[in-house]
């Protein structure tokens, strides 16, 4: 019986937890864990008329002790970790400890500091190796599939990839004049952080949103979008050979900007703790418990997002350029597993990952990013669990 323990039931987990259902071939078993149980029993209760076997446990994710106990009691092929950034290195060390095989969808971020960076998770690989079970690191879109996007290209199109131009864009509107698509805390400390690109194998630092383009998306229209640092930057720049510049650029609409420039001049961003009525309170903390939670935007969110690749280099002595992406229709994804597409885009190659991993198509002791394996079933199964793709190979190309 394959089995897989999905942990944290917020958005993506949703989407996980649905596409895992559908696809009971290969997720005969899954037990959903998280900090609040209630949440896991919802889920259960709503899916539990399929094939797929679900049981639901309690976890505090941070204490690794709690964590083997859970896994030596379920026995999974594979622990999908779908809970927060914070809780990577935790999850890792009950892996090795049980010696199962382990997936992300985002790179370790300490609490008190927001940081994102792989050497954290990459400093397991020996003992991943040795003890030969895999970690699959960013497995959700971006990273993931533009990961995959990027292996893709250089195994069909390309003998040098020389640019790597990352656009992510949503063009849906949720009606609220501030929310953020996904976990509050997590999304505000990524965009609020100075930006950076990679160029000539070193890392160019910019202020936050200093670099503007304009876009013009296939299905959704012209966008503002700003440079941003992404995490998958850090592997692409090492995995793809003869890389000289990889930038990330995402949409933001002026009134997302604008509120979080205040919220961020009066100090509501900060991760400072701060003394309020005898409590230690951290205001972003505080201000993701004011926010619309990412989940209830669902049936509100209308639009699309377009996620993808504009590579550029060369093939047979000829310049090539080529772009590849997805489409995604919030409302179509609400009506599918009730979720919108920031969520939908992130779950859907999380379990193709894990599916990819349990069958033993991608299966390699150690730790990776998705770019190290062959790119082929993945793009295949993106086309068959939703997130089918599209090419143009005269893209216009970003400034
Ligand atoms: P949510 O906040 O909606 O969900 C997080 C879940 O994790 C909640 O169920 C939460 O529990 C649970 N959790 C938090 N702390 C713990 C803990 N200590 N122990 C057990 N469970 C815990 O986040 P999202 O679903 O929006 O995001 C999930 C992950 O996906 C994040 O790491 C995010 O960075 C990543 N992501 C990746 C993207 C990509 O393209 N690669 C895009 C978007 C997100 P509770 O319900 O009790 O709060």
């Amino acid at each position: 019986m394959s089995k897989a323990l999905i942990i944290g039931c917020g958005g993506v987990a949703s989407v996980v937890i649905h596409k895992c259902c559908q696809n009971s071939e290969v997720f005969e078993e899954i037990c959903i864990a998280s900090r609040t149980k209630a949440k896991c029993d919802a889920l259960k209760e709503k899916l539990s008329g399929g094939k797929t076997k679900i049981s639901t446990a309690q976890v505090n994710a941070d204490h690794v002790d709690e964590l083997i106990a859970l896994i030596n009691g379920f026995g999974p092929d594979i622990v999908i970790n779908v809970a927060l950034p914070y809780q990577d290195l935790t999850i890792m060390d009950a892996c090795l400890a049980t010696k199962t095989n382990y997936m992300d969808t985002a790179n370790y971020e300490p609490e008190d500091t927001a940081k994102f960076e792989y050497s954290w998770q990459w400093a397991y690989r020996e003992r991943f190796e040795k003890a030969g079970i895999m970690a699959l690191l960013g497995c959700g879109f971006d990273p993931g599939v533009t990961g995959v996007f990027s292996a893709y290209a250089m195994k069909h199109y390309f003998d040098e990839i020389h640019y790597i131009d990352i656009l992510d864009c949503n063009g849906g509107d949720h009606g609220y004049p501030f929310a953020t698509n996904f976990n509050p805390e997590i999304n505000i400390r990524e965009v609020s952080a100075k930006g950076s690109y990679w160029e000539n194998g070193r890392w160019v630092e910019t202020a936050p949103m200093e670099i503007k383009r304009e876009y013009d998306f296939d299905e959704v229209g012209r966008k503002d979008m700003y440079l941003l640092h992404h995490e998958e930057l850090e592997s692409l720049g090492l995995n793809i050979k003869g890389i000289k510049r990889i930038r990330f650029f995402m949409t933001f609409g002026e009134s997302y900007l604008t509120h979080l420039k205040c919220l961020e001049n009066v100090g509501m961003t900060s991760i400072e703790p701060i003394e309020f009525e005898g409590k230690q309170i951290v205001p972003l903390q505080f201000l993701k418990a004011v926010l619309p939670d990412p989940a209830s935007l669902g049936p509100r969110t209308k639009g699309k997002t377009n996620i993808g690749c504009i590579f550029q280099g060369m093939k047979d002595g000829q310049e090539k350029t080529y772009y590849v992406y997805n489409v995604c229709d919030h409302q179509e994804c609400y009506r599918e597993v009730g979720s919108q597409a920031v969520s939908y885009t992130t779950g859907v190659p999380a379990m193709i990952g894990a599916m990819l991993v349990m069958t033993g198509v991608w299966k390699k002791p150690g730790v990776y990013n998705v770019e190290e394996f062959d790119p082929d079933p993945f793009m295949e199964a993106l086309n068959r669990w939703g997130l089918p793709w599209k090419e143009n190979f005269h893209p216009v190309l970003v400034p």
